[in-house]
């Protein structure tokens, strides 16, 4: 059984019987229920903390407010650094900001660690042997949220993975586990396909690893490491993801546990940390009393480690442990096979209560007394390469089809050697010797390099520029085309 202790970070409060103030909101949908419940048990299980309430999310975002957080919470939230977030609701469209992802980058939770548990045989699963945490990355990626729509037919959002970034995550992930005493890390990426950015994920890792010869580490392609993740969970034991991988399969190993309901998680920074459920608002149960509160709950007592009541933490848990075992389950987890009783949502709360102070008798008990590690994340300084430009990648919306014809447009183009050497449509060569079958967009990359083969000025590339504009096209973006140390920072395309 993991000792959910197990999740933290690099600023702890020392146990004492001094109260400790944490942020609190109660979020949308299923949030106010849920967060109820959760409230109920801690207070009974006598946690020392101030609770400041802030409101977010939906009510928030209707006001006008975009990014669903007003000046007030962010104040407390400075103030506290500690902060238990029900789930809330992004309306959709109207330009609004994700509050979790903006409070995640904007606070610098670097860490999402979830922690995925199988309760077999008192919760039905297919993987009786599951105990798999995901540490994903929490600030990069495609969350970076920078979205164009370009031409007519192609819109595109920027996947952005820096090396300070990865290599956070790679050590948090590696110092977890050493911590924790687990004895392997697997990281997932799609590196064959995103050869620099997920490319660098995976080098960080290999490099990162080396750091900790006593642990086991493997990699796979995230396709086939989700299909065994799904398949066999008992394989892994630490899993190191990006951030998109990393939340959509956080949520399938806690569903193959018996319920997305059941896994809480941590969102670590340097100076803060956020606690919540990993699950939505779940709209179709609000106000049912019906939602599982024992994600939420388990988050908290992630929470509770981490301010330093451990004691309390371990109570909540062991009681907790005693309730599903005993059978008392809310509708998501509710078996007639497996199950004593089906409650709703309080009454899981007041059933958590009543065994406060006991152990589980099937399970085991955890035991925090160790209390939480203390990571130390240092990162490589960034040494500057020496950067050559060598061209330019210069995108156009062009409705004509055919790529020959574009060609003849820009081939007269030589701006001090730069002339045009290829162009793809959706990352595909289409130029010179393209294949009649490829489906083309409106939506043109036309790579201009160097036939001289030497380092050029910017200038020349905004004189080039220039004249494609005096030819009446449409220029909708550029990408330099650069050298690092020698090295071209740049794929070839697809086809070439
Ligand atoms: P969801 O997680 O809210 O619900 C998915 C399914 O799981 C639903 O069938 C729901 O009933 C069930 N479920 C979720 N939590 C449960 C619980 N505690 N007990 C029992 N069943 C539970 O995902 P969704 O429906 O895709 O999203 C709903 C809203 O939540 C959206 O507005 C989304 O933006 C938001 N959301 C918020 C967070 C967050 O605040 N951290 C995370 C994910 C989604």
């Amino acid at each position: 059984m993991t000792n959910t202790a197990e999740q933290t970070a690099t600023m702890h409060a020392p146990v004492t019987g001094k109260k400790t103030a944490v942020t609190v909101a109660y979020g949308d949908g299923i949030g106010p229920e849920i967060m109820t419940a959760t409230m109920k048990v801690l207070k009974a299980a006598g946690a020392r903390i101030d609770f400041e309430e802030i409101e977010i999310g939906e009510k928030v975002y209707l006001s006008g407010n975009t990014s669903g957080i007003g000046q007030e919470a962010w104040d407390s939230l400075r103030k506290t650094r500690v902060f238990l977030k029900a789930p809330i609701t992004t309306p959709q469209g109207g330009g609004y900001k994700s509050l979790n992802v903006t409070t995640r980058k904007v606070l610098g939770l670097y860490a999402n660690v979830r922690p995925c548990v199988s309760y077999h045989p008192y919760i039905q699963t297919k993987h009786p042997i599951m105990d798999v945490v995901i540490v994903r990355e929490n600030e990069e990626d495609l969350y970076a949220g920078i979205e164009h729509q370009q031409t007519d037919e192609v819109v595109q959002c920027l996947k952005l993975i820096s090396r300070p970034g990865t290599e956070k995550i790679i050590r948090y992930a590696f110092e977890y586990a050493r911590a924790y005493g687990r004895k392997k890390v697997t990281c997932f990426s799609k590196d064959n396909i995103m050869k620099m950015t997920d490319g660098l994920f995976h080098k960080t890792f290999d490099t990162i690893g080396q750091e900790y010869p006593e642990i086991e580490k493997e990699h796979y392609i995230v396709d086939i490491g989700a299909a065994r993740l799904a398949e066999t969970p008992e394989i892994f034991d630490v899993i190191v993801m990006p951030n998109l991988y990393g939340d959509i399969l956080s949520d399938v190993a806690a569903q193959i546990t018996g319920s997305v309901g059941l896994a809480g998680s941590a969102n670590i920074g340097e100076g803060f940390a956020m606690f919540e459920a990993i699950h939505g608002s779940a709209p179709d149960l609000a106000g049912k009393n019906k939602a599982n509160p024992s994600g939420l709950l388990l988050a908290a007592v992630q929470m509770l480690v981490h301010i330093g009541q451990a004691d309390v933490a371990e109570r909540i848990h062991n009681a907790w442990l005693r309730t599903i075992e005993e059978g008392v389950h809310t509708g998501d987890i509710y078996k007639q096979s497996v199950s004593e009783s089906l409650v709703g949502t309080q009454e899981f709360a007041d059933a958590v209560i009543e065994r406060l102070g006991t152990a589980p008798q099937k399970f085991q008990a955890v035991d925090y007394s160790n209390g939480t590690a203390t990571f130390n994340i240092k990162i490589t300084p960034t040494v500057p390469a020496v950067k050559e430009l060598i061209g330019v990648d210069v995108f156009l919306h062009h409705n004509d089809r055919d790529p020959n014809a574009l060609a003849a447009l820009l081939t007269d183009l030589n701006e001090s050697g730069l002339k045009l050497s290829m162009i793809t449509n959706r990352g595909t060569k289409v130029w010179p010797d393209g294949f009649p079958e490829t489906f083309c967009t409106d939506h043109w990359r036309c790579r201009f390099t160097n036939a001289l083969k030497q380092g050029i000025s910017y200038q020349v590339v905004v004189d080039l520029l220039q004249k494609i504009h005096l030819k009446r096209l449409d220029i909708i973006k550029t990408e330099n085309l650069c050298l690092f140390d020698g090295k071209p920072g740049y794929t070839a395309a697809q086809g070439q």
